[in-house]
């Protein structure tokens, strides 16, 4: 599932392309996925895109607002003006205007945005602007990590004793993180996934917290991970999965000098349902 850079990925792609344009038509082949009125949006403007987690939000001129969480397999992709080049990944499932295109936005001059979804479980919402963040999941999700200070994720991890890593997963305590960059992460600050949050040193705080910011920024540089059916609205695939540090290595060598000299492979388990890579020798 796309987590904090995919999705940050997503709105600044979205708002290059689309501020600054009307909506012209929307083309809704799905109701389960869309949600809400579309003539509520015809012929507003695009102001400007946000991210809440995991949600991305288009803003528009006329007080109403475009949600959307892609889920495991949803992808938006835009053809049109500013785009570079009109190459198109062959992970975007079905083609555009294929199968699996559910909603189409036409633009003015030309533009046109597609949502494709191969398995359906994303969504895109319409309602006003002003409801947005009475949202329940946008009330109950804590604060970005892109924005959180030391200070403020050190009372996080110290208020649980679940083991760290599901605790950081937890959106309701960090807003965005997920499975693939918390592994890295994880391996980075040589921290054991299982430790215990609040047995944890403020020292070993600081060195997750770095090391989180080292990882997110990466997948950033890198337009996220394009694990499965991940895409950029640009058309193309993210590459943070061609540069993950522990992430999908099990079996494989630790990366770190000392532990590949000593022989140790990564081990891969079950932590709260979600596949947990670990070095036993350099993640104490
Ligand atoms: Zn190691």
């Amino acid at each position: 599932m796309p987590e904090l850079p995919e999705v940050e990925t997503i709105k600044l792609q979205l708002g290059k392309f689309l501020v600054g344009h009307k909506i012209v038509y929307v083309e809704v082949k799905n109701r389960r996925v869309f949600q809400g009125d579309e003539n509520k949006i015809i012929n507003a403007k695009v102001l400007g895109t946000r991210r809440f987690g995991k949600v991305t939000v288009i803003d528009l001129d006329n007080k109403y607002s475009i949600l959307t969480h892609v889920k495991l397999t949803g992808q938006f992709i835009y053809r049109g003006p500013n785009l570079k080049t009109e190459s198109l990944s062959n992970k975007v499932t079905g083609g555009l205007n294929g199968p699996h295109t559910l909603v189409i936005f036409n633009l003015d001059r030309g533009g046109v945005l597609y949502y494709n979804d191969v398995r359906r479980f994303g969504w895109i919402r319409i309602e006003k602007t002003i409801d947005v963040e009475n949202e329940s999941f946008i009330k109950k999700l804590g604060p970005d990590m892109l924005v959180l200070s030391l200070k403020d994720f050190e009372k996080i991890v110290l208020k649980s004793s679940r083991n760290i890593k599901v605790h950081l997963m937890d959106q309701t305590k960090i807003g965005g993180v997920g499975n693939i960059y918390v592994n890295d992460a994880l391996w980075l600050s040589k921290i054991n996934p299982k430790r215990a949050s609040k047995t944890l040193s403020t020292e070993e705080i600081k060195l997750i917290f770095n090391a989180l910011n080292t990882v997110l920024q990466a997948g950033l540089k890198y337009g996220g991970a394009s694990e499965l059916a991940f895409v950029t609205p640009d058309g193309k695939e993210g590459e943070y999965q061609n540069h993950t540090l522990i992430y999908g290595r099990q079996n494989k060598s630790c990366q770190n000098p000392a532990c590949r000299q000593a022989g140790a492979k990564i081990e891969k388990f079950f932590l709260g349902g979600r596949g947990t890579y670990w070095c036993k020798i350099c993640q104490k």
